[in-house]
């Protein structure tokens, strides 16, 4: 797939292969990665990156969109029959874009958004003073009940009826819980604000059906490609059909420039394959194998933030085993699994050390392990924490993690012999 690359720049081209061995060997673990399908690379390097477009089918500012018209308009087709919705705009360029389109497209300078709070799961373009929303709108944040580790809804309706903000944002990038959509749309209702679902994380699960859709309830609902969805590096908002116009409109030309056609031509076959019986299997098992995960590291002691999960990650809570989120991570790191440290809720530590680990289960069950497998990652995960700094031990334990992954390849073989 990088022939040409190979022959012109074989330094780069090292590179390239040198991140398909490291991913091949590796575990890997990050909640939000996932593997592209061989169609979805093909896609983003076809010749749809060499068209220029802005605007909508039959509405370009361009002469010879009649091709990427028909792409779109099948795009288009393909994204409100898996998902069910009544309008979709597939245009931004990621999650965080397609987050800032609904932005856009219904607030002013000024509103008050009410989201989840970044130390509790939310995301940087929910409000984090770094991000440069926040200069924008006024931010007020609920977050999870200190026993339960779930959503406090009470408190989420408590502060939507004093501050009264504009848009209620749900949506996380490391809650392992379904979401109660139909308890915060009414409370949205309640206070008039527009109610927008951030599903980035879940789309994938989503659309295989395996968890509940916030579609129904959601004035907006933005997501990233990647992630669960496994598609190309891009995004997409769906919404109610009485915001379609001013959806497209603080889209483009509100937030956007011209097209990234590349990857929505591999979007729009990701629709299709989402639509698949192998991707819901996928989905499906990528469920089990996160409640497989959570369980057996139960029995070896680890606690895991809110008891379990129901989605595609969960969050381990590492004090009890004495050890830190970072030291954790750069353990793994060293056996071959690839986790990233990550803040538990009300956690003591700072965010550069933490005291909990996010792990993802979308990966390895793409590449086919099941519950017999995720056993043996716990196993190894147990002993890396139970000696983090002992070279001996994590030696041990990444001849172990990679005789495990080597029995499942990344890619089919040859997949990328030019
Ligand atoms: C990852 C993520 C985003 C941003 O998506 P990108 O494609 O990385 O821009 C937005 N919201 C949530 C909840 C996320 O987890």
């Amino acid at each position: 797939m990088i022939k040409v690359t190979r022959q012109t720049d074989p330094e780069l081209a090292a590179l390239v292969d040198e991140e398909l061995v490291r991913q091949e060997h590796n575990i890997e673990m990050i909640a939000s990665e996932s593997t592209a399908p061989l169609a979805v690379m093909e896609l983003s390097g076809s010749v749809f990156t060499n068209k220029t477009l802005e605007g909508y089918p039959g509405r370009r500012f361009q002469a010879g969109s009649e091709v990427a018209d028909k792409v779109e308009e099948l795009a288009w087709k393909r994204a409100k029959e898996l998902f069910g919705a009544e309008h979709v705009n597939i245009q931004s360029y990621s999650g965080s874009t397609a987050n800032y389109s609904v932005f856009a497209s219904v607030l002013e300078p000024g509103d008050k958004i009410l989201s989840m709070r970044l130390d509790q799961g939310g995301h940087l373009t929910h409000g984090s003073p770094a991000n440069w929303v926040s200069k924008i709108y006024n931010h007020v944040f609920y977050g999870v009940d200190k026993e339960t580790e779930l959503i406090d809804y009470d408190e989420l309706e408590r502060i939507a009826k004093e501050e009264k903000p504009k848009m209620i944002i749900a949506g996380a990038s490391s809650y392992p819980r379904l979401i109660d959509y139909e308890r915060i749309a009414k409370v949205a209702e309640e206070v008039g604000a527009y109610f927008m679902v951030d599903m980035a994380h879940i789309a994938g699960l989503v659309a295989a059906k395996v968890i509940p859709s916030p579609i129904p309830y959601a004035d907006f609902v933005t997501s990233s490609t990647t992630k669960t969805f496994c598609s190309a590096r891009s995004g997409m908002v769906f919404c109610k059909e009485k915001y379609a116009k001013i959806l497209d409109k603080g889209t483009f030309p509100g937030c956007l420039g011209s097209l990234m056609f590349n990857t929505m031509a591999a979007k729009t076959w990701s629709f299709k394959y989402a639509a698949s019986q192998e991707f819901h299997d996928i989905m499906a098992q990528v469920v089990v194998n996160a409640k497989c995960l959570a369980e057996e590291l139960q029995k070896y002691g680890f606690r895991i933030v809110s008891g379990g999960t129901d989605n595609h990650l969960l969050v381990v809570d590492l004090r009890e085993k004495g050890i830190t989120g970072k030291t954790f991570q750069n353990a793994l790191d060293a056996v071959g699994i690839t986790v990233n440290k990550n803040m538990i809720p009300f956690d003591p530590e700072k965010p550069g050390v933490t005291s909990g680990v996010r792990i993802g289960l979308t990966s390895v069950s793409q590449r086919g392990l099941k519950e017999p497998e995720i056993r043996e990652i716990a196993a190894i995960m147990n002993q890396v924490a139970q000696a983090p700094e002992d070279e001996e031990n994590l030696k041990a334990c990444k001849a172990k993690a990679e005789a495990l992954i080597s029995r499942f390849p990344l890619y089919p073989a040859g997949s990328f012999d030019d």
